[in-house]
């Protein structure tokens, strides 16, 4: 698969408040998930290449809904909403966990799951659930610590191990890379595990 060119298909689909609202169950997609503010429309802008393809955490609304982005007629990036804003609601927040746990662990198509971590924040309680609850749902995981530029190498470097030894407990089902949208660091890898997922 051509890598650059493929993403940069990526179209606006539809947003989705309920899972009944989401295509039908066929073809590849790929979701994104994190903590608000993570970084995680960032990511899916450098990975597609397209500038303001997910609205960034300042356009509320759209980001407690769960957006599809095609790439071509069988596959498609999914945004999940992002998770941990303190100031949503309690019924807002529920809705979120039930939606997600359910399109993870009922989608089909969802061929992986990209998690988006703040490389400053790893690892926070709800991050450590929503690992647990793939794992369990047998959705394979990978990580990106994004944000990576705001670190020194070293520093990155050490995060990546530390986080790397936490995620030991699950084998090596679970794969993590350094990412910035900022300055791309790791860009093409996070492309590659996309097209491995998404031609399988
Ligand atoms: P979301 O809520 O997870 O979708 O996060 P956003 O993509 O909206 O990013 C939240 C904030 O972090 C924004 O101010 C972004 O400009 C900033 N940001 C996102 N990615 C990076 C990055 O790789 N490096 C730096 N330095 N800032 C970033």
């Amino acid at each position: 698969m051509a890598t650059q060119f493929f993403y940069q298909n990526a179209t606006f689909l539809k947003s989705a408040a309920k899972l009944e609202q989401l295509p039908q169950d066929s073809g590849w997609e790929v979701a994104f998930i994190g903590r608000s503010n993570a970084g995680k429309s960032s990511a899916l802008n450098t990975i597609t290449g397209i500038k303001g393809l997910a609205r960034t955490s300042a356009t509320p609304g759209r980001t407690q809904m769960i957006n599809l982005f095609t790439l071509d007629d069988q596959r498609r990036l999914v945004d999940l909403p992002g998770y941990g804003y303190a100031k949503a609601p309690r019924v807002i927040k529920e809705r979120w966990e039930q939606n997600t746990n359910k399109y993870l662990e009922t989608r089909q198509c969802l061929r992986g799951l990209v998690l988006i971590m703040d490389i400053r924040h790893p690892l926070k309680e709800i991050d450590q659930e929503l690992i647990a609850w793939a794992v369990k749902c047998e959705v394979p995981l990978h990580i990106l610590l994004t944000k990576a530029d705001k670190l020194k190498s070293a520093p990155a470097r050490s995060t990546f191990k530390k986080v790397e030894e936490a995620l030991n407990v699950y084998g090596n089902r679970i794969s993590l890379q350094l990412f910035s949208s900022n300055d791309r660091t790791g860009l093409e890898e996070a492309r590659e595990r996309l097209d491995g997922w998404l031609s399988s």
